[in-house]
């Protein structure tokens, strides 16, 4: 157990983690002082309410340690070379993260968490899991990277069966003494080198979310980094590694044989080699990547012991959130699909194999991904490609090298009413049966607000079409 009274913390970004960080260590009888780079209006204005609570904020200086911190609370998006951390580093004090606080707060006090990361699929499965754990009648909530800060859950008076808990990578990053019931790494692609430095550290990174887990590991057959992971990570005695796969499963896998998902892991009838959880068809969208999903989830419910009845009435129950593979309309035969949640090559890659005749719309920031792979294997799909954002000619290059006979159109625009010429291209170049899908491989921030922002703009240029095409 920590104490807190009297530590002297700092908390990096004045943002809703941060606030949350330092609301809950104060209460702690922390003495707490939260570091900004930004001085507008609304920092003033939340700094202000803060101080009000005795918490010490200072603002326009996100660099220097304040004298006396014993440890640094980072937020999202804070890199790891920020002078603050190097700062921290130099003076040998610690730097962690508002999920590292929230396991020194209340550890596995407040509930079990089943742990959730990847490159893609994280909110899809953290989602179905907890839609699985709600009909199994446990008290659960779906918290992490998704929504309720993770402090202010394991905090709440509300209590909880277990957590169905989303974590990035940057969130195990600054986590190292989380110890999960069971946790999975979904897939691991190439994203957010910038940040991480290096494929390697991505991977290692990712990688904790095992370390200290007590009953499962769960692993993506098909992706042998995440089975890589599971070796090299130190676990509790009688732990297991549970593998999922879209083939047969073998034992100790869940998998899918003739339509059913099928677990070979958790086999509640000795007499059996398996279990029977639920139909492919009862998966919302049913696409190759999102059945995947679906398995991960149910693996990490079946090692908490859920029956397999909860299972399929819990995948029943879920719908996917917006801009992930959304159907938007159809115009003129043609099918307008948003997913601006595809903000990277592989997420971009699992949708892009999920439609036969595509025009593609895709770019923005590439966050240092090179995109040959992905044009070479969704070559033969594209009927045409429909360029904009700050690194479209990366993709332009790489369809050049690749695709050189697909037809492309390079708006050449980084604004946000790009998306309109974009659509009116994309529809020009379409031809009946054919999808459009916005899945631009890429992080929205150059042109838009977030990806919401880029989905709702694509709905509103494809409404806009529909209406003049009526
Ligand atoms: P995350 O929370 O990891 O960003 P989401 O569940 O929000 O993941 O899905 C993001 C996007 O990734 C989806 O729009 C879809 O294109 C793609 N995706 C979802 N699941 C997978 C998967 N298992 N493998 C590859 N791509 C996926």
């Amino acid at each position: 157990v920590t104490t807190w009274a009297g530590r002297n913390i700092t908390v990096a970004g004045l943002g809703v983690s941060g606030i949350s960080a330092a609301r809950a260590l104060a209460g702690f009888g922390a003495s707490v002082t939260v570091v900004d780079g930004g001085d507008s209006p609304v920092h003033q204005e939340r700094a202000a309410s803060l101080e009000a609570e005795g918490i010490a904020v200072r603002l326009a200086d996100a660099e220097t340690l304040p004298e006396g911190t014993d440890l640094v609370v980072t937020s999202p998006g804070w890199k790891p070379g920020s002078p603050l951390f190097v700062a921290a580093d130099a003076a040998g004090v610690d730097v962690v993260g508002d999920v590292e606080i929230a396991w020194r707060l209340r550890g596995s006090d407040a509930a079990p968490w089943l742990a959730v990361t990847g490159t893609n699929g994280k909110t899809t499965t953290t989602q179905m899991l907890a839609s699985i754990l709600s009909a199994a009648g446990l008290r659960t909530a779906a918290v992490g990277n998704i929504g309720t800060p993770i402090i202010d859950v394991v905090l709440s008076a509300e209590p909880h069966d277990v957590l169905a808990v989303e974590l990035s990578s940057y969130q195990l990053h600054w986590a190292p003494s989380l110890r999960a019931h069971s946790a999975v790494v979904l897939n691991i692609a190439p994203d957010h080198l910038d940040w991480h430095g290096s494929m390697e550290a991505y991977a290692a990174d990712k990688g904790r979310i095992y370390e200290g887990n007590r009953v499962a590991c769960v692993y993506n057959a098909a992706d042998k980094a995440t089975e890589d992971l599971v070796r090299e990570a130190d676990v509790e005695e009688g732990c297991r590694a549970i593998g999922f796969t879209l083939g047969t499963p073998a034992p100790s896998q869940l998998g899918v044989v003739e339509g059913i998902l099928v677990d070979r892991a958790f086999v509640e009838d000795r007499q059996q080699q398996a279990q029977e959880l639920a139909e492919v068809t009862d998966v919302q969208p049913p696409a190759p990547h999102n059945i995947a999903n679906a398995l991960a989830a149910a693996a990490l419910a079946r090692a908490f012991g859920v029956p397999a009845a909860a299972v399929r009435d819990g995948l029943r129950a879920f719908r996917p959130d917006a801009h992930r593979i959304q159907h938007v309309a159809d115009v003129g035969g043609v099918a307008y699909i948003d997913d601006s949640k595809a903000t990277n090559t592989h997420a971009a890659e699992a949708s892009l194999a999920a439609y036969e005749s595509i025009v593609w719309i895709a770019g923005g920031l590439a966050k240092g991904a090179t995109f040959d792979e992905l044009v070479a294997k969704s070559a033969k799909r594209l009927r045409g490609v429909v360029l904009f954002g700050a690194d479209r000619a990366l993709i332009r290059e790489a369809l050049a090298r690749h695709a050189p006979e697909v037809p492309v159109v390079d708006l050449d625009r980084t604004d946000t009413g790009a998306m309109l010429e974009a659509v009116q291209e994309a529809t020009r170049l379409a031809r009946p049966g054919d999808t459009v899908l916005m899945a631009p491989a890429c992080a929205s921030m150059d042109m838009f607000t977030n990806y919401n922002q880029r989905g709702d703009r694509f709905a509103e240029a494809v409404r806009e079409l529909g209406a003049a095409s009526a």
